[in-house]
């Protein structure tokens, strides 16, 4: 007995068949004697279908309009769940971000969530309705429809089970049954953890895991909201959970590494042969962040006769913007030239267990040599470790460092 609230991803309600299937698994949870809040994706591959519609009228899109149009993937699958709900027999009813009032700012496609108003869903819920959310919108303090950026539904679950103060928070995937080690499309021998914790998860998350939304992890972690990721196929069995590091997670002897992540959205760049003085850094990054790109890793050589290069790496889809905003900044500076690649990968380890262990760079650094894979930028934190490759070895390097430090199954 208890509030729960159970999230579907886009492939769980890919047709009508899924949505039955899901319908009643929804009131299978409800008969239990629960009181049930569910949020829908939009039908698989629907967001991306309404987005090449729009860049196909506009582009770069006008923002507000385009999260008016792939709002409405959520709007269509959450109102197909709650028909078939009721077909089923039970009371359903489904609402948009904006009419349970969801409340974010204005910054389109990646909208933050200020608000819920909660009270009117609890009514509901008290009174014995299933609801059932659109994911992934929410409506500004103008009234404008807002999106929560791409995989936004997780967010959108997390923050009402914390809204709600919700007994659980249930994730349901189809195409994987929990959390693995690394995406099991690349790595057949992937391991399903059991646990991981929310610092793991959003850390393999904000480094290219796509498996849940980073900002709703970042939600979770602080509004403490237990997540449980488990399968769509078999709802009743035990998934992946993400939770609060505990003493069994961060001592375990040899568990060095949970998992590993793979970013293939990188590009960098070069400023070759820079005068360097005081200030050459703000001077570089401040127009940079000025136009909303965020530069990730940054290496600055040691300067020779007074002029230093300086390599940073920029998300791929703002490469063409970086490289015209970098060339101003060079010509200004007095620059020699700027380089650039974008087809480059970035490979990230990530462990609570490294906090405790050392050797982890090292073994990275050999397996890769092994390999032939050149390594052209390296940054770490206290729980993970990321390098930059050429983005031709991204497979290799995956399969190659899940290999070395012994993640997978045992066959
Ligand atoms: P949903 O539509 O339910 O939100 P997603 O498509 O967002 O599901 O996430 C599932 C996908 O994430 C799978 O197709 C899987 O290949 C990919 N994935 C990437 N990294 C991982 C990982 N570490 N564990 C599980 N799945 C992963
Ligand atoms: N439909 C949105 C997307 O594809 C949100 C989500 O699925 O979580 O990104
Ligand atoms: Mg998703």
């Amino acid at each position: 007995m208890g509030l729960i609230v159970q999230k579907y991803g886009g492939t769980s309600v890919s047709n009508l068949d899924k949505i039955k299937w899901v319908a009643e698994h929804v009131v299978k949870t409800k008969e239990q004697g629960n009181q049930v809040l569910v949020v829908v994706s939009a039908m698989a591959g629907e967001t991306d279908r309404l987005v090449k519609l729009c860049l196909q009228v506009m582009d770069p899109p006008d923002e507000r309009e385009l999260d008016v149009i792939t709002s409405s993937g959520e709007q269509v699958s959450s109102g197909l769940l709650s028909m078939t709900i009721k077909s089923l027999g039970h009371e359903a009813l489904s609402f948009q971000g904006h009419q349970i009032r969801i409340i974010t700012n204005n910054a389109h496609s990646k909208a933050k969530i200020v608000r819920i108003d909660a009270e009117r869903i609890k009514d509901i819920l008290a009174k014995g309705s299933i609801v059932v959310v659109a994911g992934f919108q929410g409506v500004d303090h103008d009234g404008n429809v807002t999106t929560l950026g791409r995989g936004g539904s997780d967010l959108s679950a997390v923050a009402l089970a914390a809204a709600l103060d919700a007994d659980s928070c249930e994730l349901y995937k189809d195409d994987v049954d929990g959390i693995y080690t690394t995406d099991p499309a690349m790595v057949p021998n992937a391991r399903k953890l059991d646990k991981i914790s929310y610092e793991e998860m959003l850390e393999m998350a904000s480094l290219g895991s796509k498996v849940l939304q980073a900002r709703a992890v970042e939600f979770a972690k602080k509004f403490e909201v237990p997540l449980h990721v488990r399968p769509t196929s078999k709802p009743d069995s035990e998934g992946t959970w993400v939770v609060e590091e505990n003493e069994e997670m961060s001592h375990m002897e040899n568990i060095l590494i949970s998992g590993i992540s793979f970013d293939k959205n990188q590009a960098k760049i070069t400023i070759a042969q820079v005068p360097d003085s005081p200030g050459v850094a703000a001077n570089i990054f401040t127009p940079l962040g000025d136009s909303g790109i965020v530069v990730d890793m940054i290496v600055q050589n040691i300067s020779i006769e007074g002029h230093t290069d300086m390599t940073f790496t920029v998300p791929r889809t703002d490469f063409k913007k970086s490289i015209i905003i970098t060339e101003e900044i060079a010509k200004k500076l007095g620059a020699k030239n700027i380089l650039s690649d974008d087809k480059i990968t970035k490979i990230s380890l990530v462990g609570v267990g490294m906090k405790t262990h050392s050797g982890v760079a090292t073994t990275m650094f050999k397996a890769l040599a092994k390999e032939g894979i050149n390594i052209m930028m390296i940054s770490t934190s206290e729980i993970k470790i990321s390098c930059v490759i050429e983005e031709k070895y991204t497979e290799l390097a995956v399969r190659t460092l899940h290999d070395a430090f012994e993640l997978g199954e045992e066959k």
